[in-house]
This record gives structure tokens, C-alpha cells and sequence, in this order.
């Protein structure tokens, strides 16, 4: 069974080579010649709207995606000749952040207070509305926190507007949040659901540092009403596939910030943390096999390495330490590569990230 995958990032690479251990044939697109999934995957060098290589990602038997902005030409060529998972309706919401706030709000899953913003009026009103401190941020392709300006008084408003104004905006009130959590699930063809547990992630400078799973002293109350936040989603989109949503935590409530159809980073850890990686699960829903399971094997933490590869030779004699090393060029913010350390017990888990931080860098204290 052929699977075309559209971009050919370390998603993209990660997912092919999770197609290649079922037995599927990966087929990746994507116009950067080096794109890293072509290491374990044939990869067709083209744009994504390129006729021809559409047309021969047609041919697979399934199409999927590893980022959100894929053209909406190409699914349009796509759609009507091979099933593309998940659902290409899913890709207008969770790009738009505008009108995923207004799915979840429909679907009863708490947000921050949020208004559309395209006029400098609008903005005036929105912050009139909704109060300082306020996050501004623009409605489609913003990521790793990019994007967006955190307004803490009226002081930082021009220049905010300065900077985004010419493009659709967002509003939203600023959560002052405990920590972020993610909810990852799948939904296979069937409606089968898995979940894994739950994230507890630390972002530094808008970019995912760390991840720790099942997030620690989480309840499973809190669990239980994640579960339904997502529930209604997914089946709202008659989704998929593996679908991501980014929570703030603040006491015993969660307040839905993004969703991300597609594997995410902040799964990264059930590669080795669950019985089931998202990777599987995601190819598994989208080719319609039975869904794994999402159980934890136990305590996992994943750290990411971003800008510049360190000497990962000091990990070379720690047990139960993973690294995943993606093969792109450095640069700065870019994703290089991740390390996931595993266990039964969560203190020596705890205790061996902090030695994996000690030789990756740890972005959450600034160097000395
Ligand atoms: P986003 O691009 O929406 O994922 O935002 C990137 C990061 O900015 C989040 O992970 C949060 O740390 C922070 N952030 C985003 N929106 C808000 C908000 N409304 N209130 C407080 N912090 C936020």
C-alpha cells in the first residue's frame, strides 16, 4: 500500500519510516531538494502545486500531511482522486486561529476570550473588551510563536500594530497559566479512539524545550475532561488520524489554546514512552488498519535540540536515553533533532534528563 505524504520534515521522516515498519511504501513531496525524508523515503522534488507531481502523489493509495499550510490547490487536485487524511476540512480550522477558537468555543471547550482583529478600530475595541494584558496574534501561519506580540500595556500597542498590522488578526486574552499541556489522540477509520497521556510541555522563546509524559501530578479527573474536549472535536471533523490539542493548564481547568492535525512535537516521546508510537497510530488511522495501544510504558521526557547539534557523545553510556538526530543543516530556532529518556521509575527519569540537559543545553536557564 503506497502512502504519499505531503512535506518532507522530520514529521515527514519520522512518519515514513513508521510507514516502512508496517510494510507501507512511503511517497514523500516536497520542493526542497535536502528535505530530510528523503533519507528513508523516495521524494518526488516538486512544489506542492506542481501538476505532475500531484498527479503521481495521486496514485498512492492514501495521501496525508506533516504541516497545515499545504495549498488548498493541491487539495483540490488531490480530493477528488485519492483519499487524503486527515479530512482536508480539518487543515481550514486548525490554520486559521480565528476560526479554530470558534470551533472550540461551539464545541463547549473553553478558550481565552478572543475577537477578530482587522482594523486598527477593531483593535481598540477588542482591547476595550477584553482587558490587558493581551496577546495579539496573526489568524493563519503562525508558529513556534511566531506571529505574535504579548501586549502587557497600552505602551506596547503601536508597535505591536506596527509589526502585524497588515495582516487578519486575533485578540485573545493573556492565560496565566500554571504550565501547557497537550492531548494527543487518534481516531482510526472505524472511530476507534486512542489517547495517550498527557503532555506537560515547556516552551522557551515560542519553541517547544521540553516535554514530559504522562505530565506529572496530572488527575485523572482532569484527564477525563481533556478527553471530552477532544472527543468533540474529532468527531466534529469526522476526523482521521492523529490530532493535537495545546492546553493551558490553571488549577483544575483547561483552557484550550491550538489545535494541530497532524503529529507533533510534543508526541515525540511515545516513540519509546508508549506501546504505540503517534507516528504508527497516525499511519495506522490513515490506512485504515486497527489503531495500536496509546498505554505509557512508563515515564518519559523529551528534550529537543534546536539551533545546533552538542557533543551527544556523553550520552553514548546512559541507559534508557534515545537520540534522534534528523540529518538537516543547523540554523537558528530550527528543530535538529530530539533525545527522549525513558523508564519505569519517574524520579530516575527525572534524574537523567537533568543529565541530558546538562550536555544538551538546558534553554530554560540562560548560560552563566
Ligand atoms: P501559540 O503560537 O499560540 O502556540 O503560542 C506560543 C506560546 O505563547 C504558547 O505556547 C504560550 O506559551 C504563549 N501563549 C500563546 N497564547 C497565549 C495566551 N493567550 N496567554 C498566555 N500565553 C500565551
Amino acid at each position: 500500500m503506497k502512502v504519499g505524504i505531503l512535506g518532507g520534515g522530520q514529521l515527514g521522516q519520522m512518519l515514513a519510516r513508521s510507514a516502512r515498519d508496517l510494510g507501507l511504501e512511503p511517497l514523500v513531496l516536497d520542493p526542497k531538494p535536502d528535505a530530510v525524508a528523503a533519507q528513508v523515503a523516495r521524494h518526488l522534488v516538486a512544489d506542492y502545486e506542481d501538476p505532475d507531481a500531484l498527479d503521481e502523489i495521486a496514485e498512492c493509495d492514501v495521501v496525508t500531511y506533516e504541516f497545515e499550510n499545504v495549498p488548498p490547490a493541491a487539495l483540490e487536485r488531490l480530493a477528488p482522486r485519492v483519499a487524503v487524511r486527515p479530512p482536508p476540512a480539518s487543515l481550514a480550522l486548525s490554520g486559521d486561529r480565528l476560526r479554530e477558537k470558534s470551533l472550540f468555543r461551539e464545541l463547549g471547550v473553553p478558550t481565552a476570550p478572543f475577537r477578530a482583529v482587522d482594523s486598527r478600530p477593531d483593535l481598540e475595541r477588542a482591547i476595550a473588551e477584553i482587558g490587558l494584558p493581551a496577546v495579539l496574534k496573526t489568524r493563519r501561519f503562525g508558529y513556534d510563536g511566531k506571529g505574535q506580540a504579548v501586549l502587557r500595556g497600552p505602551e506596547d500597542v503601536a508597535v505591536a500594530w506596527e509589526r502585524l498590522g497588515d495582516q487578519a488578526l486575533i485578540l485573545e486574552g493573556f492565560v496565566d497559566f500554571d504550565r501547557e499541556v497537550s492531548l494527543l489522540a487518534a481516531r482510526g477509520l472505524d472511530g476507534a479512539l486512542r489517547y495517550w497521556a498527557p503532555t506537560e510541555n515547556v516552551h522557551v522563546d515560542g519553541i517547544l524545550h521540553l516535554s514530559r509524559a504522562p505530565a506529572p501530578a496530572i488527575s485523572e479527573a482532569l484527564f477525563a475532561t481533556g478527553r471530552r474536549y477532544l472527543e468533540a472535536v474529532l468527531d466534529h471533523l469526522d476526523y482521521v488520524g492523529v490530532l493535537v490539542v495545546e492546553l493551558f493548564q490553571l488549577g483544575q481547568e483547561l483552557v484550550a489554546n491550538e489545535m494541530a492535525c497532524r503529529v507533533h512535537n510534543s508526541g515525540h516521546w511515545t516513540i519509546e514512552g508508549a506501546e504505540t508510537s503517534q507516528f504508527e497510530n497516525h499511519l495506522r488511522a490513515v490506512a485504515g488498519l486497527p489503531l495500536g495501544s496509546a498505554d505509557s510504558r512508563g515515564q518519559a521526557a523529551m528534550v529537543n535540540l534546536v539551533g545546533e547539534l552538542p557533543d551527544l557523545s556523553a550520552l553514548d553510556d546512559l541507559a534508557d536515553v534515545a537520540v534522534h538526530v534528523y540529518g538537516k543543516s543547523p540554523a537558528p530556532g530550527r528543530k535538529l533533532g530530539h533525545v527522549t529518556v525513558y523508564g519505569a521509575d519517574p524520579e530516575q527519569v527525572e534524574a537523567r534528563l537533568e543529565r541530558v540537559l546538562a550536555v544538551v543545553g538546558d534553554r530554560r536557564r540562560p548560560p552563566a
